[in-house]
């Protein structure tokens, strides 16, 4: 009879520990995926750590084993990355674990993943045999033959030749948009698969579905070289049996080639060798939920964690960089960088940048304002391209007609009475609607407080806009609108894209979601229509992420060299001479990243500081913010905390008081935060390690829920 140490997905909320005892007949080596009983339930866990002395307490007084997976364990290279994971973003390993696995694995019960693994392997023999017998070649992936005959341009070649070096340091790919980063991670892939026919790739993209080229590109080109079925993808939006699918196939290493959103960066890869974290900037890849981990910051440890023989290379991609990148790619003072800088400033073919124009909103007459908040001589420039047969690409953060609707004689708003926040007003179906907690309700027919008829709009969204556009342009072009309402059917934004892709769509309109990646041929023309709020936001990055959206969002534009000449960016703001917008039509983004980390090493803030926050959420305000009090009292008073409660200490710790959110009510659940910083991310790291274990037993009254975000987004 062996001990056997087990995690399972036990958040660290409850009582139990992270690691549980069981016994089984056999010592089951680590990362082997078992079966066992937790009270009532049976559960899926992973055999972790074998600590010393497993085989006390007594094996006999423990639970036995239900049952164990017939599938190769995890490995100490993935073990020992959900256990860092753990540590770092204060979970518990089985969090993290299951949150790696797929869903399905938790639910079937043995004779059912039994079958399942019978049918995938008959499966497999399949396609094994269709790829010798050529069939490979055959995909209809017509893009891919004529791509991978290209000629790499100069830098291209440059930066292949110093990813094929020896330098052991991450890579920071800091390439204009249309410089051909995607080609470099192809040709970079298919070198290290070439290179070791066991060898696996990583690539990661902030939101898959919004670039179904993308797949299509990466499919192509590797599979028509290694083989059908080398590449898998991994995202939340497949079927459960997808995602097993995909995860066993990159677990048992007949996927060559993973292509995923953040989830995939916890994928079993045994024999990993590449991974490649394109448009590394993009939010997107910190989970603002469940476990909180950063995916970018994963893949820098992943590569990190092996010795020379196994070395993982990892490529972080951007245009923009977010500002901790930049710093780390940066040689400070006579210390060599942390990553390897490489750069691609030129466009394929020589393509110009498109040409930065600032409409003045401050000159405008309002009388003269398209409805939708447009200059005329933007509108004028739209009309004369559509004319020309070229796209353009509007995009606007408000979705809806208008984002609120007020009384002309009272006070009266609609507000959502649940949140901290407007109901928007929908004009397609006449209903206002709260983008937060989704509260719908009719248009009133008057003001309700004071029975006033004349209701009006406040500002403009989406809808408003389109409307506009298609009363002036709708007879002769085509307009569409692209943002999460026009979307939300199940395969209607892959239609849409399409539809733009196939040249039917003349003038695209849009949330942000229209900036992000897409290779649109004919734009040459892209206006941000209302950019200026983040300017002045509360939250510290706001500028980073402005600056960024509105490079990405040039970058659509002139994209083939033969029309980029004429192509433009239009910003309507009432601010021109912001040093933002300046730096943004000049294209500079080392320079914008310079003025912010001045900044931000002034105010001592990321990446000169380390941050992590608290929240709490509850019935009230005051019953949050009291359960951070509690937690910041332990801190104050109990002498663990002696180191960093000292000021001359390097491990001083700085607690800021309890504050609302800045949306501070959500669906009638209040919501408060507590900022943690230290100077040091080990400080942070100890202090936190420390805490957690008084967080857990606090009693929080009236407290729904309460989580720890080490190295938040948003502040
Ligand atoms: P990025 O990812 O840097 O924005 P892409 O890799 O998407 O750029 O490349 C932009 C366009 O240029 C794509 O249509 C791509 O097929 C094309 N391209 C890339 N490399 C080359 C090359 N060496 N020669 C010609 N065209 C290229
Ligand atoms: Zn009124
Ligand atoms: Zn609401």
């Amino acid at each position: 009879m062996y001990g056997v140490s087990v995690v399972l997905p036990t958040p660290a909320h409850s009582r139990l520990p992270e690691v549980l005892s069981y016994r089984h007949s056999a010592a089951l080596p680590l990362g082997t995926l078992v079966r066992v009983p937790l009270g009532a339930r049976e559960l899926l866990g992973v055999v972790w750590a074998a600590e010393a002395g497993t085989s006390e307490p007594e094996p006999a007084s423990l639970k036995p084993i239900t049952a164990v997976l017939d599938l190769p364990p995890l490995g100490h290279a993935w073990v020992d990355l959900i256990g860092f994971a753990a540590g770092y973003y204060q979970r518990f390993a089985g969090e993290l674990a299951m949150a790696a696995l797929p869903p399905q694995l938790r639910d079937l019960d043995e004779a059912q993943f039994g079958r399942l693994l019978k049918k995938r392997e008959k499966k497999s023999k399949i396609t094994s045999l269709q790829a010798i017998a050529g069939k490979a070649s055959q995909l209809p992936h017509p893009i891919s033959h004529s791509q991978s005959g290209l000629q790499v341009s100069s830098e291209q070649d440059a930066v292949l030749m110093q990813l094929g070096g020896v330098d052991p340091r991450p890579k920071l790919l800091f390439g204009a948009t249309g410089s051909g980063k995607t080609e470099v991670y192809l040709r970079r892939i298919e070198q290290v698969l070439a290179a070791d026919e066991k060898a696996q790739a990583l690539v990661m993209v902030p939101e898959i579905n919004l670039t179904p080229q993308m797949e299509a590109r990466f499919q192509g080109r590797i599979e028509a070289r290694f083989g059908v079925g080398t590449v898998v993808l991994m995202h939340s939006g497949m079927t459960p049996a997808q995602r097993t699918a995909s995860w066993l196939a990159a677990h048992v290493g007949q996927a060559r080639l993973v292509l995923g959103t953040r989830l995939a960066v916890l994928a079993s890869m045994p024999h990993l060798r590449l991974i490649v974290v394109d448009e590394e900037h993009d939010p997107s890849y910190k989970s603002q939920d469940g476990s909180r981990y950063s995916a970018r910051d994963l893949a820098v440890y992943r590569g990190g964690s092996r010795g020379a023989e196994e070395r993982i290379q990892v490529i972080l991609g951007s245009a923009t960089p977010s500002i901790e990148t930049w710093h780390n790619a940066n040689p400070v003072g006579s210390k060599p960088s942390r990553y390897q800088r490489l750069d691609m400033p030129s466009r394929i073919n020589a393509a110009a940048m498109p040409k930065v124009r600032v409409v003045d909103m401050r000159l405008q007459q309002k009388s003269e304002l398209m409805a939708g908040g447009l200059a005329p001589a933007l509108m004028a420039a739209i009309t004369e391209r559509a004319e020309r047969g070229e796209q353009s690409l509007l995009f606007l953060n408000r979705r809806g007609y208008a984002p609120v609707l007020h009384c002309g004689s009272c006070e009266w708003k609609s507000a959502c009475p649940h949140c901290s926040a407007n109901q928007v007003f929908h004009k397609k179906d006449r209903r206002l609607r709260c983008h937060h907690c989704s509260l719908t309700t009719a248009v009133p027919r008057q003001c309700p407080l004071c029975g006033n008829l004349d209701i009006g709009m406040q500002g403009r969204g989406t809808e408003q806009l389109e409307e506009m556009l298609v009363a002036q342009l709708g007879t002769k072009f085509r307009v569409l609108r692209l943002d999460a309402d026009s979307t939300s059917a199940k395969g209607s934004l892959e239609a849409q894209m399409a539809s733009v892709h196939a040249g039917e769509v003349d003038v695209l309109v849009g949330t942000q979601m229209v900036t992000k990646g897409h290779d649109f041929r004919r734009i040459t023309l892209v206006a941000a229509v209302n950019p200026d709020s983040a300017l002045f936001a509360a939250d510290f990055r706001a500028p980073e992420r402005l600056f960024s959206l509105l490079m990405q969002a040039a970058g659509r534009a002139g994209r083939d060299a033969s029309m980029s000449s004429a192509a433009e960016m239009w910003l309507q703001t009432q601010h021109p001479q912001h040093p933002l917008y300046k730096a943004l039509a000049a294209h500079d983004y080392p320079a914008f990243a310079a003025s912010q980390l001045t900044e931000r090493e002034g105010a001592a803030m990321p990446p000169f500081s380390y941050q992590a926050l608290v929240r709490a959420e509850g019935r009230t305000q005051g019953l949050a913010q009291a359960f951070l009090d509690s937690a910041a009292a332990v801190v104050g008073t109990e002498s663990e905390f002696e180191l960093f409660r000292d000021p001359n200490s390097k491990n001083y710790v700085t607690l800021y008081p309890a504050v609302p959110m800045a949306m501070q009510r959500i669906a009638n659940v209040e919501r408060a935060q507590m900022l943690v910083e230290a100077p040091s991310r080990m400080a942070l790291q100890r202090m936190l390690a420390t805490w957690q274990p008084y967080l857990r037993s606090l009693k929080a009254q009236g407290v729904l829920r309460w989580a720890l975000d080490v190295d938040p987004l948003t502040i």
